[in-house]
């Protein structure tokens, strides 16, 4: 029997009598072993630190497996078998590495089933979106990279790109496994070989993937992953036989890679945080720009570096674009990532669900209106109910710091340069979103924002060849596209 609804007139309205859906639950087989170890020079490594921790699903907080927790003995051997695998993997001939590239992305295709279950499980992540959005990408990302690896010469006119050596990575937890495509498939592509480090809550689907990696019988060493906390990743940092290093994570941590590689001779790019403005005109078309606002927070619980957190509305459409954000809201199914019809899962980690709420009960203490949808959210595991604010201004904490969940802070501005000035007061630079019937105005507000993306009439669209990067704070280096490929390369 479905349970019955509180009383909610909007859904009346829309639907009628109060409906339902019944449960779906994705039922592949995730195929998660109870213990992952490293995976050092091709084979999986028992820790020399002896240690192992637990890796929960936030969907049910029950234990998904064990993870081994990598020492600074098992990252210098790391070190060690990448090092001793760069000068014949970075010999081998473009075309031979394309070969490994496309192999590995038709083995994530084939797989595609099994690991966005895994990734669900272990990061909470709607069923949807890791079936529809992070395995195409990842697989997408290697296809691309593997049409570079041939064509290297083509890249930059006149000039030859050489490998830099082992690039050492390190990611975060809200897309593993694509975080993972976009670090790996362009050093690969490259010449360079790989120690690579995921985020201590998700690290399943790098373990599996080192099982792709083995099926495609990449050379020993050219990939290495060592899981582990941030002691693990500093010692990544820190190591001398790291030629680069690619970090992908908080503005914090970035800042401190940035200082301990300073005076080095190191290679770096960061990947930071963002606090992107989504800014709708009057002239929007203003059922797609709410569909863009929904899409732009909503998308990953707001586990999203570009999320875009501050919508920045033309005070003429405020209370419209409001109305018909409330109701659209209220029709966000929230609970179990597994199930097919959820829309916003479980947020990562008790410790991110515990900084949502400080930063919300920040804004509701600055005198912000907030809005909640009414939902039941599991009794077990880590969910928040999709929110916004309206009556920020700019120097709210919910306007200037990243919540990186599910949470829209809502501010009006009267002309485009008003617009312009409140999108770019913010210490970020990652991304924006502009909503206008006006060429012109598109043109005039992407060259403005100082972002390193801008989509227009459109939010959250990706693609390998499209490079992604920030500006300011929010980082620098490109990932994707011929400038990523240029960021793991010196030119001869
Ligand atoms: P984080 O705390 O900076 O962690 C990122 C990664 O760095 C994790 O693997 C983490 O390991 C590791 N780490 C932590 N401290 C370290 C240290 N001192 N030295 C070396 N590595 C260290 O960030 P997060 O909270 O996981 O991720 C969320 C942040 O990432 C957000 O700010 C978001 O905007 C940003 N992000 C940016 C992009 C982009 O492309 N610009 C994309 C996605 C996310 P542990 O997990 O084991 O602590
Ligand atoms: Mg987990």
């Amino acid at each position: 029997m479905p349970a019955k609804r509180p009383n909610n007139p909007a859904r009346e309205l829309l639907f009628g009598d109060l409906w339902e859906f019944d449960p779906a639950p994705e039922t592949a087989d995730p195929n998660i072993a109870p213990r992952y170890q490293l995976f050092i020079n091709g084979k999986f490594t028992a820790p020399k630190s002896k240690k192992y921790f637990d890796s929960i699903s936030p969907r049910n907080e029950a234990k998904v497996s064990e993870i081994a927790h990598a020492g600074d003995s098992d990252v210098n051997a790391a070190f060690e078998a990448a090092t001793a695998a760069f000068p014949k993997w970075s010999k081998t001939p473009g075309a031979e590495r394309g070969k490994y590239l496309y192999r590995i992305a038709r083995l994530l295709q084939d797989r595609a089933r099994e690991f966005a279950v895994a990734e669900t499980i272990d990061g909470g992540k709607p069923i949807r979106e890791s079936r529809d959005f992070d395995l195409p990408m990842s697989a997408a990302h290697f296809f691309y990279h593997a049409g570079w690896a041939d064509k290297l010469d083509c890249a930059m006119p006149g000039r030859r790109l050489e490998p830099l050596g082992v690039a050492g990575q390190i990611i975060p937890w809200n897309f593993p496994l694509l975080m993972m495509a976009w670090k790996i498939a362009p050093a690969l592509a490259t010449g360079n070989t790989v120690v690579i480090k995921p985020a201590e809550t998700t690290s399943v689907t790098a373990m599996k993937f080192a099982s792709i990696l083995q099926d495609a019988a990449l050379p020993p060493g050219v990939v290495n992953i060592v899981t582990g906390a941030r002691e693990t990743g500093a010692a990544i940092v820190g190591h001398p036989a790291a030629a680069k290093i690619a970090f992908t994570g908080s503005t914090a941590v970035g800042k401190w890679i940035q200082r301990e590689l300073a005076g080095s001779d190191k290679r770096l790019t960061l990947e930071l945080g963002g606090k992107a403005a989504n800014i709708v005109f009057e002239d929007a078309p203003i059922d797609q720009a709410v569909e863009g606002i929904v899409n732009g927070i909503f998308f990953n619980q707001g586990h999203v570096c570009c999320a875009g957190a501050r919508l920045l509305v033309q005070e003429s459409i405020a209370s419209e674009i409001l109305h018909k954000l409330k109701l659209r809201m209220r029709h966000l199914r929230v609970g179990d990532p597994l199930d097919k019809n959820t829309d916003i899962g479980a947020i990562n980690s008790l410790a991110q669900l515990q900084k949502i709420r400080d930063l919300v009960q920040g804004g509701i203490r600055q005198g912000a209106e907030i809005f909640q949808t009414e939902c039941r959210l599991p009794k077990k595991g880590f969910y928040f109910a999709p929110t916004l604010f309206s009556g920020v201004s700019s120097s709210h904490r919910i306007a200037q710091e990243e919540i990186f969940g599910p949470v829209l802070s809502i501010l009006t501005f009267r002309t485009p340069e008003e617009a312009i000035e409140k999108a770019n007061n913010t210490p970020y630079g990652l991304s924006a979103g502009v909503w206008t019937d006006k060429g012109s105005r598109i043109l005039k507000m992407s060259a403005e924002l100082k972002a390193g993306v801008v989509w227009a009439n459109t939010y959250n669209k990706f693609d390998p060849a499209s490079p992604f990067g920030g500006f300011k704070e929010s980082g620098f280096g490109r990932e994707g596209g011929k400038q990523g490929l240029l960021d793991y390369a010196k030119l001869a």
